[in-house]
């Protein structure tokens, strides 16, 4: 008999970026787009790439909109940061 062995591993597809609304505060994940045709479509913001730690441990991650392309940095916590890191990416 053979087995067939499915490996349930997450493939991530890195020229894919996901949209990272949920991790930032409702201002900024509800707020409309400028970018978008109709204006009423929310912003769709991506990891931007720039990563900083702060002293005090927090990291600040710069976010960016794909479709108006303005910037906002957060800063999690450092638990909040260990638990999203592999999504934000490494602190240079
Ligand atoms: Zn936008």
């Amino acid at each position: 008999m053979w087995l067939t062995f499915v490996s349930k591993s997450i493939i991530i597809n890195k020229g894919e970026k996901m949209k990272l609304n949920y991790l930032l505060p409702d201002k900024e994940a509800t707020e409309n787009c400028d970018g978008s045709r109709t204006k009423l479509r929310k912003h769709s913001w991506l990891a931007g790439g720039q990563i900083r730690k702060s002293i005090d441990g927090s990291v600040g991650v710069e976010f960016f909109c794909k479709r108006c392309e303005r910037r906002y940095w957060h800063f999690f916590n450092p638990e909040e940061y260990e638990t999203y890191k592999n999504i934000l990416g490494k602190v240079a």
